[in-house]
C-alpha cells in the first residue's frame, strides 16, 4: 500500500523528464518492431468508427471500447477480441440503406412472371404484400413464410421479391440451428465469441434494409443450449420489437427497416408462436407438364448461359425432357431436373471445348501448310498422307481468308444421348408392380419435407411367438398404427375369412415382421394405417394388393377411416409415379379441389369410409364385403 500511494502522491513530473520517458519508450517499441503503426491503426479504425453514423448511446458505447483498446497494448489478452468487436461495429450499416423507389406494381408483376412459371396463386399474394406496401412504406404487416419441398422456388420468388423492391437481398440459412447463441450470438466474455447469424448477415449484405430471407425456419429445434425460434420471435414481431438484441453486439440494433421471408419445408415442425406471427404461403410442388413447361421456359435456358453454351451446341428436344422428368426425376420440385440438364450442357460443353482446340490446331496446321505452299515447299507436303487433304482444301481457300470454324453440329440429345450422360433409367413405371407381386405388401402414401412420396409397406410371417416386429426408423405414432392394424385384422379374421383363422389364432406360433423401407428415412404420422391392415390382409390371405392403386388414411381401432394432411402433394407424388387409382378418406373430399383438373382427370380416387371399403377396392375382385363406396 505505501508504494501505492508513494507513486501516486510523487512529486510533478517534469517536462524534460516525460519527453525523455517517451523517447524510451519509442526506443523499446522499435527494438521491439512495434511502432506508431498500431497507433494509426487505431486511429484509423476510429475514423471509420465516426462515419459509420452510430446512434447517439451507441456511439458512446464504441467510445468507451475505444478508451479501453488504446490503453492495452496489442500483445495484451483481449486486444484483439476488442478490437474485432469495434470493427464490427464500425462496419455496421447503422445509416447505410438501399435508395427505395415507389414500388412500380406492374413492374413487380412482370418481372415474377418472367422468372416464374405458373405459381399464379403465390403470385398474386406477392403483389398484394407488395401493393400493401407501396400505400404504407413503413408497414410491418406480417411475415411473408413460403411453405414447400425443397426446389419449388421458396428462394427464388423471395429473391423476386427483393427485386421488386429494390433492395438487396441476404439469404440465412437455418437449417439444423440448435443453439440459441447462433441467432442472438455470444456474450463477449467467451473465447471465440461471435455475434449471431442475424447480425453477421446485416453486415455482409451491407444495408441495414435488406430482404432478408430465413431459410428453413422449421429446421430450427430447442435444446438445453436455449430455443432458436424465441430469438427469431423477437425479430418477427412487428408489433412489439424494432430492435434486436445480439448478446455480442451488446446494443440493440434496428431492424424495423429490414424485410423479412421466411421458407419452410413443413408447416407442422414449425413453433406454433412462430407460425401464429408468419403468413404461411404454400408451394406443393409441380406436375410433371408444370416441370416440363418450366424446364423449356426457364431451366434451359439458364442451363446453358450458366455453362457458356447456347442452343447452336446443344439441343434437348421436349420428348427428352420428358424423359428425363420421368425416368430420372421423381421430386416435387425441379432441383433434380435442373442438375441433370445441367449435366448434359457440361457434356455439350466439353464437345465444344475440344472441337474448339482441334479447330485451332488444324487452323494452325493450316497456316503452316499456306506458308509452305506459298514457298514451293509443295513436293514436301504430298509424301505426308495426313496432310493431302489439308492442301486440298487450302486451294480453295487460298485467294481468301483461312477457312474459318465450322459452324459447331448441335449435340441433339436423345434417349442414347441420355442414357450416356446420365447413366440407366432411375425409375421405370414398373417398380410399382413388381414390388407388389408377392402378397404382404401394400403402396402407401406419404408426405414428407420433399413432398409427397409413395411409400410400399412390407410384411412377412415366420416362426415365433405371436410377436409384432417393426423396422424402418419409425415414429412413436406409426408404431402404434401398426399395432391397431394387427389388432383390426386379428378381431377380424373370421369375417374376413382369412385362410389361417380355421386353424385357430391367426398369430399362433407366429411372429409378423413389418418393415417401411427405405430404411435409412426416418418415418412417422398415423396416416400409413390403411396401408398396415392391406398389407396384413394381404399377407394373410396369400393374395396379392392391386399394383395400380395407392392408398392413404388413418384408421380408428373400430375400422373409421379419419382424414389425413398433405392431399394434393400425395396423390402428385402418386401420379408421378404412374399410379393412376388412389384410395382416400372420404372426409378429404374438400381437399380435392387443390389438386390441379389435368390430374384429376387422369386419375381414379375412391373415397372410403370404413377400413372394408379400402380393403374391397385394394384387391382385384374385392374383399369378402361388398360395402358401398363413392366414387369420384
Ligand atoms: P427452394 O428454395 O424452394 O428450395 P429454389 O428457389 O432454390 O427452391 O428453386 C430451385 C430452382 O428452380 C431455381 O433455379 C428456381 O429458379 C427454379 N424454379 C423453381 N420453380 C420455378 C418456376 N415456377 N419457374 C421457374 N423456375 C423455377
Amino acid at each position: 500500500m505505501a508504494g501505492l500511494s508513494a507513486k501516486s502522491d510523487g512529486p510533478p513530473m517534469s517536462k524534460t523528464r516525460r519527453d525523455i520517458l517517451h523517447q524510451q519508450i519509442r526506443a523499446i517499441k522499435d527494438e521491439l518492431g512495434e511502432n506508431d503503426e498500431d497507433e494509426d491503426d487505431v486511429a484509423s479504425l476510429e475514423k471509420k468508427m465516426q462515419e459509420a453514423g452510430m446512434p447517439p448511446n451507441v456511439w458512446k458505447h464504441a467510445q468507451r471500447e475505444l478508451r479501453r483498446l488504446r490503453k492495452m497494448q496489442p500483445q495484451q489478452p483481449g486486444y484483439g477480441t476488442s478490437r474485432t468487436y469495434l470493427e464490427l461495429l464500425a462496419d455496421l450499416p447503422w445509416q447505410i440503406a438501399s435508395e427505395e423507389h415507389e414500388i412500380d406494381l406492374v413492374a413487380a408483376k412482370e418481372r415474377l412472371d418472367s422468372e416464374h412459371y405458373g405459381l399464379s396463386k403465390v403470385k398474386k399474394r406477392i403483389i398484394e404484400y407488395l401493393a400493401v406496401r407501396k400505400l404504407k412504406p413503413d408497414a410491418r404487416g406480417p411475415v411473408l413464410c413460403f411453405v414447400g419441398p425443397p426446389g419449388v422456388g421458396k428462394t427464388s420468388l423471395a429473391s423476386s421479391i427483393a427485386g421488386a423492391l429494390n433492395r438487396r437481398f441476404i439469404r440465412i440459412s437455418l437449417g439444423g440451428v440448435k443453439d440459441e447463441a447462433d441467432i442472438r450470438g455470444h456474450r463477449r466474455t467467451y473465447i471465440g465469441s461471435m455475434p449471431g447469424r442475424l447480425i453477421d448477415g446485416i453486415k455482409r449484405v451491407g444495408v441495414n434494409n435488406p430482404v432478408m430471407l430465413l431459410d428453413e425456419i422449421d429446421k430450427t429445434g430447442a435444446d438445453v443450449r436455449g430455443d432458436p425460434a424465441s430469438a427469431l420471435l423477437e425479430v418477427l414481431d412487428p408489433e412489439q420489437n424494432k430492435t434486436f438484441n445480439d448478446h455480442y453486439l451488446n446494443v440493440p440494433f434496428d431492424v424495423s427497416k429490414v424485410v423479412f421471408v421466411a421458407t419452410a419445408n413443413r408447416m407442422q415442425l414449425m413453433p406454433a408462436p412462430l407460425l401464429d406471427r408468419m403468413e404461411v404461403i404454400e408451394l406443393p410442388g409441380y406436375t410433371s407438364e408444370e416441370k416440363l413447361r418450366i424446364a423449356m421456359l426457364h431451366l434451359i435456358p439458364r442451363v446453358l448461359e450458366q455453362h457458356g453454351i447456347t442452343s447452336e451446341h446443344i439441343d434437348i428436344p421436349e420428348p427428352t425432357v420428358e424423359l428425363i422428368i420421368q425416368r430420372y426425376t421423381r421430386e416435387a420440385g425441379v432441383r433434380n431436373l435442373s442438375r441433370h440438364l445441367a449435366a448434359l450442357a457440361r457434356a455439350a460443353a466439353v464437345k465444344v471445348a475440344e472441337k474448339d482446340q482441334s479447330d485451332r490446331h488444324t487452323r494452325e496446321m493450316q497456316t503452316e501448310v499456306t506458308q509452305m505452299i506459298d514457298h514451293g515447299g509443295g513436293g514436301l507436303i504430298v509424301e505426308g498422307a495426313e496432310v493431302d487433304m489439308e492442301v486440298e482444301a487450302i486451294g480453295v481457300q487460298r485467294q481468301g481468308s483461312l477457312p474459318l470454324a465450322i459452324k459447331p453440329e448441335p449435340l441433339v440429345v436423345d434417349e442414347a444421348v441420355l442414357e450416356i450422360v446420365l447413366g440407366p433409367p432411375k425409375f421405370d413405371g414398373r417398380e410399382a408392380a413388381e414390388r407388389v407381386a408377392t402378397p404382404g405388401v401394400a403402396v402407401g402414401l406419404v408426405w414428407t419435407e420433399v413432398g409427397g412420396e409413395v411409400l410400399f409397406v412390407e410384411s412377412t410371417a415366420m416362426l415365433g411367438k405371436g410377436d409384432l416386429h417393426l423396422t424402418g426408423q419409425l415414429g412413436d405414432v406409426i408404431k402404434e398404427s401398426a399395432q391397431i392394424a394387427l389388432t383390426w385384422v386379428r378381431a377380424r379374421s373370421a369375417e374376413l375369412k382369412l385362410p389361417v383363422a380355421e386353424a385357430g389364432s391367426l398369430m399362433k406360433e407366429r411372429d409378423i415382421h413389418i418393415h417401411f423401407p427405405a430404411g435409412a428415412v426416418p418415418k412417422d404420422g398415423p396416416s400409413a394405417g390403411v396401408t398396415l391392415v392391406t398389407a396384413l390382409v394381404s399377407l394373410f390371405a396369400k393374395r396379392s394388393v392391386r399394383a395400380d392403386t395407392a392408398m392413404t388414411g388413418e384408421m380408428t381401432l373400430r375400422g373409421l377411416i379419419l382424414p389425413v394432411g398433405g392431399i394434393k402433394d400425395k396423390i402428385l407424388a402418386a401420379h408421378r409415379c404412374g399410379i393412376r387409382r388412389v384410395i382416400l378418406p372420404e372426409r378429404n373430399r374438400k381437399d380435392l379441389q387443390e389438386v390441379p383438373a389435368p390430374i384429376l382427370m387422369n386419375m381414379e380416387i375412391i373415397l372410403a369410409k370404413r377400413m372394408e371399403d379400402v380393403l374391397h377396392e385394394a384387391f382385384e375382385g374385392g374383399c369378402p364385403w361388398k360395402p358401398a363406396t363413392s366414387r369420384l
